[in-house]
């Protein structure tokens, strides 16, 4: 049950939900039934009056962290009164996410029928519902307090994962568009109605749907009730294996461990499995949008790569989606959201959903290990840390979502997330250290994430200020000099702090981790590319494709760019087994590594004066020192 946060300052920040429920609530029904052929239909009808009417639909996407919102794949636009009559409309000319209206005198309801092209989340099985691609309301008007009654059409047989609250079904409402994208769903096709929620909570309550699909209660002795939704492409892939529902089961209590409060009514992991809709992780409120290749969580190296998503999604139900930076925060989705602090919000969720993976057996502790490696490597190389402050990742966040694909680690791009989570694990460990064991990150995690106890899905907004009067009631420090030091100015090292103090130091090696070998097999993420970021500069592709040249490294100095395709190695024909051979034989002696690169449609020979042999990143333990590493990532809560 919610309760007052009136001593907390707190008050005027929460949904309203009485006062929303007096309103006339804006209807829209969502047909799903299309799918197949990438395309959504909605029908909505919005409570009006007389005079100039501006509706508007979302551009900035809370937890996308730019202005992503696809009003260019709105289509099919047309606006009628109750009594079928259309209405001319007239897109604004400065924000094209507002469509103009004049409504006539003695209408108090009109209708609205429009398509969205769906370009990614769905195929012939199923469909994500992500409802910002079809909503429509009054523009000006802060998003908590419009009230909007959904409804979901899908093909019979199909199942609906969702964290929206179900009142009933019936068939399909009747069609009103008139021109060519009218649809008439198909026979058989069921609506199912939510009960009325405010268009803030309705953007952030996702909806996927399929034929094949499966609902899985998680850890069922845990309050408020926890699922895992999951369609799938194939048959048989959302039917989760055991071992892994025990998993995430583990992973919902160790979320109640570490952050002691919920700000949910239930939780929904929603799981897409799927080649060509899934590749996705969005945090919500009350639920998570996961998606994955349909082999995602069958296989280990895929397992490996995703053992983080889950708890990183859940983690923002607490850290992004309650408890979120001011500046982030906005009365609509219109207005900028600003990116500073979102090495807390990403920062400390990459840190915590990689703690809370190991804890819940979704890695083990030395994978744990491994990926941290790899991580820490891969910003203490990053060249662009001259230049570019981890605080500017953030503040540019909505510029940066899309890697530049030739020089990433020179623009940084977002940084933030994996620089935050080092940042996170020096602040643990220097906790641990500095009070004698008797207290840790934890203890914020419940100060910082638990204000106010259990909630619903309210957001909190907060400030760097309170953030570090949090740290402080924690353990009394110069917080404010420590965020300083690693976060808002230019570093020409990564913070390797909590490693060390974890009780590890940073290694290069001639071994590959057994996780970086996972990651780069055949059916990783890698794809069988090979990692020779540490030794030659670049990243090659399993067909002997560059991917990106580290600025300034060997590589670079020879001539090698991003795009240009390695033919041969030392006269062998390409292979990712040739190039480490030639890394091996480069040891202790001074003839280059020759290579036949292909640069557009020309062949140049091209040396690399490199003689170091094979090198990969490694954490390893530092004897006498305490083991702070697999301290943090045991398991917290009393496992079932
Ligand atoms: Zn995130």
């Amino acid at each position: 049950m919610p309760i007052s946060l009136k001593n907390l300052g707190l008050t005027v920040l929460l949904v309203s939900f009485s006062a929303v429920a007096q309103k006339t609530p804006v209807k829209i029904t969502v047909d799903l039934s299309e799918a197949a052929r990438r395309l959504y239909h909605a029908e909505i009808d919005v409570p009006v009056k007389a005079g100039p009417l501006t509706l508007i639909t979302p551009q900035w996407i809370p937890g996308n962290h730019a202005p992503s919102g696809e009003a260019n794949a709105i289509s099919g636009v047309e606006f009628t009164t109750a009594d079928g009559k259309p209405l001319i409309w007239r897109r604004d000319d400065v924000n094209l996410y507002e469509f103009h209206l004049e409504i006539p005198a003695g209408v108090t309801s009109i209708h609205a029928h429009l398509d969205a092209i769906v370009t990614s989340r769905a195929t012939k099985q199923m469909a994500c519902l992500e409802w910002e691609r079809l909503m429509l309301y009054p523009a000006k008007i802060p998003v908590k307090d419009i009230a909007i009654e959904p409804s979901v059409t899908v093909p019979a047989g199909w199942g609906i994962g969702t964290a929206l609250t179900p009142t009933g079904t019936s068939a399909p409402p009747p069609t009103t568009g008139v021109m060519e994208s009218a649809h008439t769903p198909p026979a058989g096709a069921v609506t199912t109605h939510y009960a009325v929620t405010t268009v803030e909570q309705l953007e952030d309550s996702p909806v996927i749907a399929g034929k094949y699909f499966h609902e899985f209660p998680l850890a069922p002795e845990v309050t408020p009730k926890h699922y895992i939704d999951v369609v799938s492409d194939e048959p048989e892939d959302s039917n989760l294996r055991p071992e892994l529902l025990a998993e995430i089961s583990n992973l919902v209590r160790e979320a109640g461990a570490a952050y002691a409060s919920h700000h949910y009514y239930s939780y929904h992991f929603l799981l897409t499995l799927s080649n060509v809709a899934g590749g996705e992780g969005l945090e919500h409120g009350q639920s998570s949008d996961n998606g994955v290749g349909e082999k995602g969580f069958a296989e280990p190296a895929a397992t490996l790569g995703n053992s983080d998503l889950l708890s990183h999604e859940m983690t923002h139900s607490w850290n992004g989606k309650y408890r979120r930076p001011s500046t982030l925060y906005q009365p609509d989705f219109a207005t900028m959201q600003q990116g500073m602090l979102l090495w807390v919000y990403e920062g400390l969720t990459q840190y915590m959903g990689n703690v809370l993976a190991a804890r819940s057996g979704l890695k083990n502790q030395a994978q744990y290990r491994d990926m941290l490696a790899m991580s820490a490597a891969a910003l203490d190389n990053q060249v662009g840390r001259v230049w570019r402050s981890t605080e500017d990742t953030s503040i540019a966040s909505s510029i940066d979502r899309q890697p530049i694909a030739p020089w990433g680690a020179w623009s940084r791009g977002q940084a933030y997330y994996q620089e935050g989570e080092l940042v996170w694990l020096d602040a643990d460990t220097l906790i641990r250290e500095k009070t004698g064991d008797k207290k840790s990150l934890t203890d914020f995690l419940h100060i910082f994430l638990g204000k106010g106890g259990d909630t619903g899905p309210w957001i909190v907004p907060y400030d760097r200020k309170e953030l570090i009067a949090d740290l402080d009631e924690v353990l009394s420090y110069d917080w404010a000099g420590f965020l300083h030091d690693r976060i808002d100015v230019p570093t020409p090292h990564t913070d390797l702090a909590g490693i060390e103090r974890g009780g590890y130091k940073l290694v290069y090696t001639d071994k590959q981790s057994m996780s970086d070998r996972m990651m780069s097999g055949a059916r990783g993420p890698r794809a069988g590319g090979v990692n020779v970021w540490y030794s030659l500069g670049l990243r090659v592709q399993a067909d002997g494709t560059v991917g990106e040249v580290k600025y300034d490294g060997i590589a670079d100095k020879a001539g090698l760019f991003s795009g240009d395709k390695i033919i041969g190695v030392n006269g062998d024909v390409f292979s990712a087994d040739a190039l480490r051979k030639a890394l091996d034989d480069s040891k202790g002696n001074s003839k280059p590594i020759h290579l036949l690169v292909q640069t557009d449609d020309k062949l140049n020979p091209l040396d690399l004066d490199y003689h170091d042999g094979q090198r990969y990143p490694s954490l390893v333990r530092v004897e006498g020192t305490t083991d702070y590493l697999d301290e943090i990532t045991k398991p917290l809560a009393v496992l079932k």
